[in-house]
């Protein structure tokens, strides 16, 4: 067995390179992606360590692998389709007609869609300070609600990563992430997909790659793909449900100076972070509202009012 290169040819720009590899014996379908945020690096080295680990593991069914799904974003490091500026993972199942944006959705979409996949691993990445983690987005759907969101916490809990589960419903909606191209696998197709937020934007960070390849690989391992469980993560966070929420908010301009760290522990009431002026009087301290734990630290220092001091867990429901 080998891997297969492909090119999916877009509506403009450069096609989207394929990696594929068919165990010929029957079994599940998985379809990984990767860099559909351009400045999200982290993908792009676990499909390059799928690629090269997947000939000798693959057990049944097959493995097909994106790369990157914006390559223009790759090349200018940045998170959006650099010739409209718009985000790409906001927009499916994208339109045949219309901005550069929503036809390079379609097009990924028409792909991915085509392959019949029983299962999606779309891979992100949050922030260098940041827990690596995979995330299970809102069931919309009525129907078999229950079994999908399940399936889709099945698969979470394999890569032994923190498993958050998405905002609340209304806001999940508002933020349009039911049509991220896992929300809109799992939304529009009843198909069950989990995303990895794994390591720092922009570079490739050696550790970064490894922990999210072996998250992929543990869920590959739980469809039978292969037999590679994955460890529980050094970081991980037990004792959910919990779901990803933004931390309070700045009400001031000034410099955010962070009181915690990645993985710490809240109560309420623990100070988070404090807003400074530059000579280091304090101008707000920002506190927990609830139980739960540190996600990720913005990436940024100066703030101005209506900042999110961090992401946190908190528990859901
Ligand atoms: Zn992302």
């Amino acid at each position: 067995m080998q891997i297969e290169h492909s090119e999916l040819e877009m509506p403009f720009g450069d096609p989207l390179p394929l990696l594929s590899i068919d165990s010929g014996r029957p079994g599940p379908c998985v379809v990984v992606t990767a860099n559909i945020h351009g400045d999200e690096a982290t993908g792009v080295g676990v499909v390059h360590n799928l690629a090269r680990c997947l000939p000798d593991l693959i057990l049944r069914g097959s493995v097909v692998m994106y790369p990157t799904l914006n390559p223009a974003g790759l090349a200018s490091c940045e998170r959006v389709l650099p010739s409209d500026g718009q985000d790409l993972n906001r927009l499916f199942p994208g339109r045949p007609r219309g901005p550069a944006s929503e036809r390079h959705a379609h097009a990924v979409w028409n792909d991915v869609t085509a392959r019949c996949p029983d299962v999606l691993i779309d891979l992100h990445t949050d922030a260098a300070g940041a827990i690596p983690y995979a995330i299970i987005d809102r069931v919309l759907r009525v129907r078999e609600r229950r079994k999908l969101n399940l399936r889709c916490a099945k698969l979470a809990a394999a890569s032994g990563l923190t498993v958050l589960r998405e905002y609340p419903r209304d806001r999940y909606v508002r933020y349009h992430l039911d049509r991220s191209l896992p929300g809109a696998i799992v939304n529009h197709c009843g198909i069950p997909a989990v995303t990895l937020e794994v390591g720092p934007r922009r570079r490739l960070d050696s550790v970064s790659v490894a922990i999210g390849t072996e998250a992929a690989l543990g869920i590959l391992s739980s469809v039978g793909v292969v037999n590679m469980p994955a460890r529980p993560d050094p970081a991980f966070k037990g004792g959910g449900p919990w779901r990803r929420e933004s931390g309070p908010r700045t009400n001031h301009t000034g410099v955010l100076v962070p009181q915690v760290r990645p993985g710490d522990t809240l109560e309420r009431g623990t100070p988070i972070a404090e807003v400074r002026t530059i000579q280091g009087d304090v101008l707000e301290e920002l506190k927990a509202r609830s139980i739960g734990f540190v996600v990720a630290l913005p990436e940024r220092t100066h703030v101005v009012p209506g900042v999110s001091c961090a992401t946190v867990a908190v528990r859901d429901r």
